[in-house]
């Protein structure tokens, strides 16, 4: 496995890569790697002749500098996991490298729904995520990249983002990897106590539970909906293990805010909330 530092170099790789007409696969991490990661990379690994990853903490994405500093980072054991997986390339970059001096913030302001949820609570959040992912793309030239479902309004955002400024790659959704409780697996829970890990699992129960009640339902009107909601929320949320940031349900097609529930539509519920200081996030799909 090639381990790429410099822009230099990687210029020269992806030179190498695109004369040689391979298919170029690319996953970028913020390291401290898991099985949600692994996920995505054997998939590319299974689809393209070559597979990047990426392992940078992209400190714009960051509004909470607490976050930013504790945010685990394990960038050895990652390039030995990396190299057992047979990834062909990890980049691992510098801040001055991504953000060099002469870096000229864009203003990525394409869509309102930079705004809401994940990017009211965290402002300035989905304007780094572009930023970084948008130099990854102009660095790298994928054929394909690879994003969890995970972070679900991230890629819904990439996909606009790459349609609205038609740059010819391939978006590639990969589905959420859980523990054995259904907690859905994130570097960040590498800082939760083993207690504090048991009451991260109310989220899952939350959006699992929410997620059968309405299957269960043909219809619901807006009253229905909030107090099934509301009765959820005391269930499972309302301790004092727990901070609800937002716990929310969207059609999934236009990421629109749903009021009522008809049996026609695709539906997705969103979830954040503190368990102790970490910040954790989750959906799920309603078929
Ligand atoms: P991160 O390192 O947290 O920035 O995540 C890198 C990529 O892995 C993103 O596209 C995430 O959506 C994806 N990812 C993170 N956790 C999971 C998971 N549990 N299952 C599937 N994909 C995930």
């Amino acid at each position: 496995m090639k381990i790429i530092r410099n822009i230099k170099y990687l210029r020269t790789i992806i030179r190498e890569i695109k004369s040689k007409n391979q298919l170029l696969g690319f996953v970028p991490t913020m390291g401290s790697l898991h099985s949600g990661h692994i996920s995505l990379l054997m998939e590319s690994i299974n689809e393209n002749d070559v597979t990047i990853c990426s392992i940078y903490v992209n400190p714009t994405q960051f509004n909470d500098p607490v976050d930013f500093a504790e945010y685990p980072r394990e960038y050895n054991s990652d390039i030995d996991l990396l190299q057992s997986l047979n990834c062909d390339i990890v980049f691992l970059p510098t801040d001055k490298t991504m953000y060099p001096e002469n870096h000229k913030p864009i203003d990525y302001e394409f869509s309102n729904y930079m705004n809401i949820l994940e990017g009211e609570k965290r402002p300035g959040h989905f304007l780094g995520v572009i930023t970084i992912v948008h130099k990854f793309f102009n660095l790298i030239h994928p054929d394909r990249a690879y994003f969890g479902e995970k972070d679900y309004q991230q890629l819904w955002l990439i996909r606009l983002f790459t349609k609205k400024f038609q740059i010819p790659i391939e978006i590639k959704d990969c589905k959420t990897i859980r523990d054995k409780n259904g907690l859905a697996l994130s570097s960040r829970n590498k800082n939760l106590t083993e207690q504090q890990k048991e009451h991260a699992q109310s989220l899952f129960l939350a959006i699992d539970s929410l997620r059968c009640a309405i299957k269960g339902k043909s219809y619901l009107n807006n009253k229905n909906f909030i107090d099934l909601k509301d009765q959820l929320v005391s269930q499972f949320l309302s301790n004092s293990w727990i901070k609800l940031d937002y716990f929310e349900v969207i059609e999934d097609e236009s990421f629109r805010f749903v009021r009522e529930i008809k049996h026609d539509k695709k539906y997705r519920i969103l979830i954040a909330a503190y368990v102790g200081g970490i910040r954790l996030i989750d959906n799920m799909l309603i078929e």
